[in-house]
């Protein structure tokens, strides 16, 4: 048996941030156990025809937590990464807007703006209508009924793969109301109803690397603490070891839940939770040909294409060609004979009855000091920076 004061599950953003704030603290009792070969979880890159290729999907640097900022470039200096002013776009087959959608309504024809505008007009959060609990009518309550059918619910049927009404709605109750005034303003006016985009106005892409380099430089800077190749497949809460090999005065699992063959001292609550936790998985495909745009990425809701999103990688990574397309694996033809990369874990799916059965898995676990960090411990739709957020306080905390 290994023991070690912290024994952490999975080598992503989250483990390795906690692990190098061990490390920075002056700690040596900790080890990083990681399922794959190399370290980086979804933030992975391939070289693939000649440049980076994301194989987790689209990623970018978006902090704006000094401390994230310092601790990440303290990896990866920030001369080392070019800046962007994003540019995305939605391709709705006919017309391709720029994002969001309802603030360039505007970019649409005549007709298609008079449609939407009296939809937004009739939306139930703009009418006094009681808001509903199903996501599938929700959307048309809180966008109107265009932006929802044109949009939002073909996206999201493809994003997911699922029912939709399995899908709670308290994860986007933070956007705003679609205001008719503010859309028929900005139809009047021709320009945007937002000054800046929303969230990832800006971000950083390492200038020579895909985005998976600073998590390999974070990785090598605790090699000592560091084993490959080793899927934590046995989680004993009452023992706190893992595979009957490493153990832990504490465990830090970053590792999804539902993913452990065995857990031994699992209580019949925290069983039945973890059957509630629902993820989908993501597909990347590598397309070699130059697509004829300025965007960095476009959102495509049109069903009869497989991907919901196109990566223009020759836009972000200088000296680079081709794209890249994400696709929920349930859609993706793999047979088609394109490289490509699938994702099981990829989105954890914010099901109605998620946010009750996560927090009685994190409590029942943390009374057995295993302790849930990062997307796939916490169950949350996490951004990397966010991430690495989440990980320092927790080792500040610990320490
Ligand atoms: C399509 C897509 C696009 C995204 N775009 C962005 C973006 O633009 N910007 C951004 O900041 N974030 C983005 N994210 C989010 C980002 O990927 C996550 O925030 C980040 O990867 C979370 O880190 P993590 O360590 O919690 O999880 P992960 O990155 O999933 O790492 C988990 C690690 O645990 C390992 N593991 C799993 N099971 C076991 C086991 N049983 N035993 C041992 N090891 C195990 C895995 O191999 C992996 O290395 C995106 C995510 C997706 C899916």
């Amino acid at each position: 048996m290994e023991s070690v004061k912290y024994l952490i599950i999975g080598a992503g953003p989250a483990g390795l941030t906690f692990a190098n704030m061990l490390k920075r603290r002056g700690e040596t009792s900790f080890l990083v156990l990681e399922a794959e070969d190399e370290a980086g979880g979804l933030c992975r890159s391939k070289e693939v025809d000649g440049a980076p290729l994301d194989i987790g999907g689209g990623h970018f640097l978006d902090v704006r937590d000094p401390e994230v900022v310092e601790f990440v470039f303290s990896f990866m200096p920030e001369d080392e990464w070019d800046r962007y002013d994003r540019i995305s776009r939605i391709d709705l087959g006919h017309s391709v807007i720029d994002y969001p959608f309802e603030s360039n309504i505007w970019q649409l024809p005549e007709d298609e703006q008079i449609g939407h505008l009296l939809a937004i007009s009739r939306a139930g959060c703009n009418t006094g209508e009681e808001k509903p609990a199903e996501f599938s009518r929700w959307i048309p309550w809180k966008l109107g009924e265009k932006v929802a059918e044109d949009y939002m619910l073909p996206y999201n049927r493809k994003m997911w793969c699922m029912d939709l009404d399995r899908i709670g709605t308290y994860w986007l109750e933070k956007l705003p109301d679609v205001s008719f005034e503010d859309t028929l303003r900005s139809c009047i006016r021709h320009s945007s109803i937002y000054e800046s985009l929303p969230g990832h106005a800006s971000f950083y892409y390492p200038k020579k690397h895909g985005y998976g380099k600073v998590w390999l430089d974070m990785a090598d800077a605790i090699r000592d603490n560091m084993v490959y190749g080793v899927k934590a497949s046995e989680l004993d809460l009452d023992e706190r070891t893992v595979n009957g090999h490493y153990k832990g005065e504490y465990i830090i699992n970053t590792a999804p839940w539902t993913g452990f063959e065995k857990i031994p001292g699992i209580g019949d609550d925290m069983k039945k939770a973890l059957e509630k936790l629902v993820h989908t998985s993501v597909v990347i495909k590598y397309f070699d040909e130059t697509a004829d745009t300025d965007s960095h990425w476009t959102y495509f809701p049109d069903e009869e294409k497989e991907y919901h999103r196109i990566l223009y990688r020759a836009n972000f990574c200088p000296g680079s060609k081709g794209y890249w397309t994400e696709s929920n694996l349930k859609r993706a033809d793999l047979n088609d004979g394109r490289p490509y990369y699938i994702n099981e874990y990829a989105y954890p799916v914010n099901t109605v009855d998620k946010r009750e059965a996560i927090a009685l898995i994190l409590d029942e676990a943390k009374k057995k000091s295993v302790i849930g960090l990062g997307r796939w411990g916490q169950w949350e739709h996490f951004n990397s920076d966010v991430t690495v957020k989440r990980a320092m306080k927790l080792a500040n905390d610990m320490i």
